[in-house]
């Protein structure tokens, strides 16, 4: 028989696949000596085979479960459901990998109208009893009989207006006995039958719903954007009840074991005296420092510190620690991996090798890559920041410079971001609904709820700038509008938010990008130690390569020259030589744009110094460099001096079906050579002003687009050649340069190895290359690729993750054919995956000599190809 329920005591934090995260550090902490209140943790497995039975518990796993819960008894001496000392449990979910509030849990079940009051009467506390009643058929009421939450929340406020309370605790027993009737009464009326009374019903329902909930909408979002697999299911846990809200000398609270938005090495948290849990997540009163719970519960904040130090040194990683208090004791209900920001990544990982915790390997593998994206997100420009109008303060919850429209509700958010608006989703607090929207927006905005809020947790997490519980902001959601003080701020204004602040500013506010200095310049150059690939950029202009360069970019992988043929001071003449009806007029045409290519490809020398810089003869069709508009042919003609009837009979005649697959790349140099020859007298002469005069050593890469067949290469490399032979003997100059080509062509990896005998380097131009194999155009696929990837025709798009099966293996092949003609050959990649960190470990793997991305990226690809290598050790070159 299959083992589909553990009991805590027989798990451990290796089973997490099985037990899920949640059931597994659960196990573990037992297993430590740490107080942990028992419990057992039904399997993923069970899950999963909650639906390949077509949604129903079967009846082995309910014999299992029923088990273990007479076990449980056993051990609290208590029963589910007694009418005199009735055992509570917790029913909570628990996926492998940590979802922050996208699962659903019930607390104190086991309670109807009898137990409660044997509850009552043990305790000698009746609100306490009617508190956990009530919070009971609530939790139970959304989670298990999906009814909405506002429904109970309207009790719930109606009651405390009536009374004029301001918080929950305030309610007596029997404000709490009134408002259970008229929960009760929801439930009747939104379901057609009462409460369930039965507790194993009630059990069973629960477990139910959380196996449901694995499939709901949010969990499937969160899922879809953390890339987590839809087949792993979740574990759900039962665990006996301790109660935070039990008095004065019980509560609540979440902590972390550094700061999880800086990573001091300081105990980071928040709690709240007479509270059950969800309190302090949901933000539903604004919880107090942990510092704090020094002078409230001064044993416990001891027991507390030694937990939490005990649980890092164990898991040798920040923690992230939720506990309860229940007179006095301390239980601890939750440990994982604490969630960090790019920031406290960095920061934890150089302390923790100085701590002599972490070695230098294991501190790299602990940095996600994509997130370093956050550190060169911008922050306000300083200037701009003082002129800024301050509205109000919140609590720095998630750092970042943000500045958008206000909206209020995720759809509206969703919606502006269709057409592009920036947006700040502003919300009174945020729920796991509200996903997408978190999502879509720049920014986010609460009123309610801590450090530790949903919104808090999920902003850091996404590294997504967010002020959380600004009270001084009053939202109202409906009307879409919020106030501060007498100021009404309505749906489409601007605001601004600094996440490392917490301050909320009117208006739109100037950023600037930040540097790699510090820890992060430390991390990135222990990953220069362990990386054996190459890191260039892609860049068109000397900003972009000084920033490259900035960022540790070795080189440049690919830069483009038909950005340069836009800017205004050039675009007449390069329409002027597409439009020129013979190869005169073109190479006058071409003249006029020679100085400009010439100081261009200076420029970026300059920035790059004797780094080898790959440079893309011109690769688009021409019909791209031409108006299409009547009136804008007009004025072309008129600047041109040509015939608008001409003008336009040539547009037309240029414009293709599919220009992807047009008239574009080596095929215009195969037919108008003049333009690669201007472009590669520019590139030399450009080299040699910078040796002769600027005294750098250039390494220009020059490299033929769109290559499929030898010919095509062996023409064009003649072309380059004797261009750049006889620009240097007119200069009486010498210059090394490389000639190769790009693989982009299916045929072209193919028939890599006789390519390879004539080329120099290969650079894979994998977004053309995965255009050309799958069949779908980049521009094109956004109709479907959505379905594709829901359906799971492709785990990811595979134009931002590199198709390893399809495309993957022709890189691999062209690389394996291209070293037998030619094993010096350089290999590169210059398409968009170059940035993406599973592909770098693709190309490591398949053994590259380098990858190119955008600058802004250069970071991430040192790091992933640092991990790349500590992954794959056996691949050292
Ligand atoms: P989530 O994954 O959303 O954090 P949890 O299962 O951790 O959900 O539970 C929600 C809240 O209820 C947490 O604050 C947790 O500490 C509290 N809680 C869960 N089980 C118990 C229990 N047995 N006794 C007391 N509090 C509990
Ligand atoms: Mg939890
Ligand atoms: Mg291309």
């Amino acid at each position: 028989m299959k083992k589909f329920v553990y009991a805590f005591e027989e798990g451990c934090k290796e089973l997490k696949s099985l037990l899920g995260g949640k059931g597994a550090n659960l196990a573990e902490m037992k297993k430590i000596d740490l107080p942990v209140p028992e419990g057992f943790t039904i399997t993923t497995e069970a899950c999963n085979q909650y639906y390949v039975d077509g949604k129903q518990i079967s009846e082995e796993i309910v014999t299992q479960i029923e088990a273990n819960l007479k076990l449980l008894e056993a051990k609290t001496q208590k029963k589910l459901g007694d009418s005199n000392d009735p055992l509570l449990v917790s029913v909570r979910s628990g996926a492998v990998v940590s979802m922050p509030g996208m699962m659903d849990t019930v607390l104190n079940l086991g309670l109807n109208d009898l137990s409660v009051e044997g509850l009552a009467k043990l305790t000698e506390n009746r609100r306490f009893a009617m508190d956990c009643y009530r919070r009971f058929i609530q939790m139970f009421g959304d989670v298990v009989l999906e009814i909405p939450k506002y429904k109970f929340d309207k009790v719930l406020d109606g009651k405390k207006e009536i009374c004029g309370y301001e918080m929950d605790t305030d309610l007596t027993a029997t404000d709490l006995e009134e408002i259970i009737a008229g929960y009760k009464k929801i439930v009747k009326s939104e379901k057609g039958f009462d409460f369930p009374q039965e507790p194993k019903k009630q059990m069973m329902m629960a477990i139910e719903a959380v196996f449901g909930s694995w499939n709901n909408d949010r969990a499937i979002v969160y899922r879809n954007y953390n890339e987590i697999p839809h087949n792993l299911g979740t574990a759900v846990n039962i665990q006996s009840m301790v109660f935070g809200n039990m008095g004065t000398t019980s509560g609540t609270g979440v902590a972390f074991t550094r700061n999880p938005s800086t990573g001091e090495n300081k105990l980071f948290g928040e709690f709240l005296i007479n509270a059950q849990g969800e309190d302090v997540v949901a933000g539903i009163r604004t919880p107090q420092k942990i510092d704090e719970l020094k002078d409230a519960l001064p044993e416990v904040y001891q027991q507390f510190v030694d937990v939490s130090a005990k649980l890092e040194t164990h898991y040798r990683d920040m923690q992230d620690i939720e506990f309860t208090v229940e007179r006095g004791i301390l239980y601890m209900l939750q440990t994982r991996t604490g969630k960090r920001t790019a920031y406290a990544a960095i920061k934890v990982a150089v302390d923790m090798v100085d701590e002599g915790v972490l070695d230098k390997e294991e501190a790299l593998m602990r940095i996600a890559p994509s997130q370093l994206d956050q550190l060169l997100h911008p922050t306000f420009e300083p200037s701009a920041l003082e002129s800024a109008n301050l509205l109000a303060k919140g609590l720095p919850a998630s750092p970042g410079a943000a500045s958008g429209k206000v909206y209020f509700h995720s759809a509206d958010v969703v919606r502006a971001r269709e057409q592009r608006i920036n947006t700040i989703l502003v919300r009174t607090e945020t729920s796991p609904e509200d996903i997408e929207g978190m999502v879509k927006a720049e920014g986010i905005l609460t009123s309610r709820g801590g450090m530790t809020s949903h919104a808090a947790v999920v902003a850091r997490g996404m590294g997504k700038c967010c002020v959380a519980g600004c009270g001084e902001v009053k939202v109202d959601e409906e009307n879409r509008i919020f106030r501060i003080g007498d100021q009404i701020f309505k749906e489409g204004d601007y605001i601004s938010l600094d996440g490392n602040t917490g301050k909320v500013y009117s208006g739109a506010i100037k950023t600037i990008e930040v540097g790699l200095t510090g820890d992060f310049a430390k991390v990135l150059e222990w990953a220069d130690e362990f990386r054996t690939l190459g890191v260039r950029t892609n860049a068109d202009n000397p900003h972009d390569a000084e920033t490259a360069v900035k960022f540790g970019a070795e080189g440049i992988g690919l830069c483009r020259t038909e950005h340069m043929f836009f800017s205004d001071d050039r675009i007449l003449s390069v329409r002027e030589m597409i439009v020129a009806s013979n190869k005169v007029n073109r190479v006058k045409a071409l003249d006029k744009l020679l100085p400009y290519q010439k100081e261009d490809f200076i420029g970026i020398f300059k920035a790059m110094g004797s780094r080898p810089v790959n440079i893309r003869l011109l690769d688009p069709p021409l019909h791209e460099f031409l108006p299409h508009k009547d009136e804008e042919i007009g004025a072309l003609a008129r600047d041109l001096g040509v015939d608008f009837e001409v003008l336009k009979s040539k547009v037309e005649s240029l414009s293709e079906f599919n220009p992807m697959l047009g008239h574009r790349g080596c095929r215009l140099a195969i037919t108008y050579p003049e333009i690669y020859e201007m472009q590669v007298k520019a590139i030399i002469e450009a080299a040699v002003y910078c040796k002769d005069e600027l005294k750098i050593e250039v390494h220009p890469e020059i490299m033929i687009p769109l290559v499929g067949h030898l010919k095509e290469f062996t023409i064009l490399k003649k072309l380059v050649i004797d261009t750049a032979t006889e620009t240097l003997k007119a200069l009486n100059a010498e210059v090394v340069y490389k000639v190769g080509t790009m693989i982009e062509v299916p045929r072209a990896a193919l028939i890599a190895d006789e390519i390879a005998a004539e080329a120099e380097f290969f650079s894979f131009g994998t977004n053309d290359l995965t255009q050309m194999t799958l069949g779908f155009s980049r521009d094109d696929s956004g109709k479907f690729l959505d379905e594709y990837v829901k359906k799971e025709v492709f785990d990811k798009d595979p134009f931002e993750s590199i198709d390893q099966n399809g495309v993957g293996k022709l890189v691999n092949m062209a690389c394996e054919l291209g070293r037998k003609t030619n094993p010096s050959i350089k290999l590169g990649i210059c398409g968009e995956h170059g940035g993406e960190p599973k592909s770098i470990e693709f190309c490591h793997k398949t053994g590259l000599n380098y990858v190119s991305c955008s600058p802004f990226r250069v970071p991430i690809a040192r790091l992933s190809a640092a991990q790349a290598a500590i992954n794959n050790p056996n691949l050292k070159k």
